[in-house]
């Protein structure tokens, strides 16, 4: 008779991991599926990355670093900054953690205290929620409506602050509506950020690079000012499809990583050694990798936001980025019989359809879900043609 802590029955195991597993469970049972859960680029890790791996294996460099990372992945991040972003870090600014997730886990515990609040725009990465949840922190979801592209006003913001407010997150582009905030968005909402200056902002960038058109754009670019208390979350492994290695990093006031950093060393302590190496070499080294896979993302996108929008009942805005779409599907689940909410529906398209999503409701958006574009196109035509089937 096992009880269990309440911090842990606070919380869920993450949901789009759940499809994922589902859907291998699925096929291992000699199903065929076609997934489209996935939150990670189908492309290989390029080949002069692995490379390095392997060397540093070879040359022994497999025992512990510094927890918060080598000094030479600390110096490649510092100078992607400088050379993508224009924002100036020193080493002491960074800590590398296991994967983007360990990152803002480590924020969350480093600055929130039982009832802090902390404001995530809905929709949201599933994540966000229970890692605050995890750390004694109350998240406070002001929602974005599709007729918004899925992104917060300024005054819904204003609106949502209060004495409790530690911590403001923002996701662009996002997962899972693939909208980026614009310059004057990101501007508006600096504004009220300024009348706030206890309150923290946390934005999460790790999809900067898979853009359709157009620079990336990071509230520091346009609000300078806000530096000293922003924390900004990447990673190598949405750009350089790397998620297996789990390697991300943060950047933002020293006093703050520092505090971050005892909390990993507590943890995990360092990222592994290898994988260091090799996301070191990522940075610094040739980058078309990215471009090459990001054509191939706007390409499958194309496809498949015109295939959605002829489905009635159906209806999914173009995005700015990232390899996810997040159609609207409130007509369909209206329209077929038995079929209650976006659950039901990703439900009955898994065991109907053979098709893996995941339901909206899992990201704070219901009556969505989300689809993965990171697979195939033979396998986008394949999933859109059950789909069409089974929603006929
Ligand atoms: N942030 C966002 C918005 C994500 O979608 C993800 C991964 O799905 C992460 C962070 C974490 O990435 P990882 O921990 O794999 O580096």
């Amino acid at each position: 008779n096992i009880r269990l802590s309440d911090r842990v029955l606070s919380i869920k195991p993450s949901p789009t991991l759940a499809v994922t597993a589902r859907a291998a469970a699925m096929r291992a049972a000699g199903k065929d599926i076609v997934g489209l859960g996935a939150g990670e680029p189908d492309f290989d890790t390029p080949e002069h990355i692995k490379q390095a791996a392997i060397a540093a294996i070879h040359s022994g460099f497999t025992k512990y670093t510094a927890v918060d990372g080598t000094p030479g992945l600390k110096q490649a991040i510092v100078a992607k900054f400088k050379r993508e972003n224009g924002f100036d870090y020193t080493p002491k600014q960074i800590l590398v953690s296991c994967g983007g997730k360990q990152s803002f886990y480590n924020l969350a515990q480093a600055l929130l205290n039982p009832g802090d609040e902390v404001i995530i725009p809905a929709p949201y990465w599933v994540s966000y929620p229970d890692m605050v949840l995890l750390a004694g922190g109350i998240p406070v979801i002001v929602e974005a409506p599709q007729a918004q592209r899925f992104k917060i006003t300024a005054e819904q913001l204003a609106a949502a602050i209060t004495p409790k407010t530690r911590l403001f997150v923002i996701n662009s582009p996002s997962n899972p509506t693939g909208m980026a905030y614009s310059a004057e968005e990101l501007k508006a909402l600096g504004e009220v950020l300024r009348q706030h200056p206890d309150l923290i902002v946390a934005t999460d960038d790790m999809y900067e690079h898979i853009v359709w058109d157009g620079a990336f754009v990071n509230i520091l670019n346009v609000c300078p000012d806000l530096y000293d208390r922003t924390m900004v979350l990447n990673g190598v492994s949405k750009a350089y499809s790397m998620t297996g290695w789990r390697i991300g990093y943060a950047a933002g006031p020293a006093k703050l990583i520092e505090a971050m950093t005892n909390i990993q060393s507590q943890s995990t302590s360092n990222p592994t050694s290898i994988s260091q190496v090799a996301a070191e070499v990522g940075l610094n080294g040739d980058q078309a990798f990215i471009g090459e896979m990001v054509q191939a993302f706007k390409q499958r996108h194309d496809y498949v936001v015109a295939e959605l929008n002829t489905l009635p009942g159906v209806e999914c805005l173009p995005t700015d980025g990232t390899f996810y779409v997040l159609p609207n599907v409130q007509g369909v689940i209206d329209r077929l019989d038995g079929i209650a909410d976006d659950l039901g529906l990703a439900e009955f398209l898994i065991e109907q359809g053979g098709v893996a999503v995941v339901p909206g409701s899992a990201f704070g958006a219901p009556g969505c879900m989300r689809l993965s574009i990171a697979t195939s196109m033979a396998n986008l035509e394949k999933a859109l043609g059950r789909i069409k089937q089974a929603l006929a």
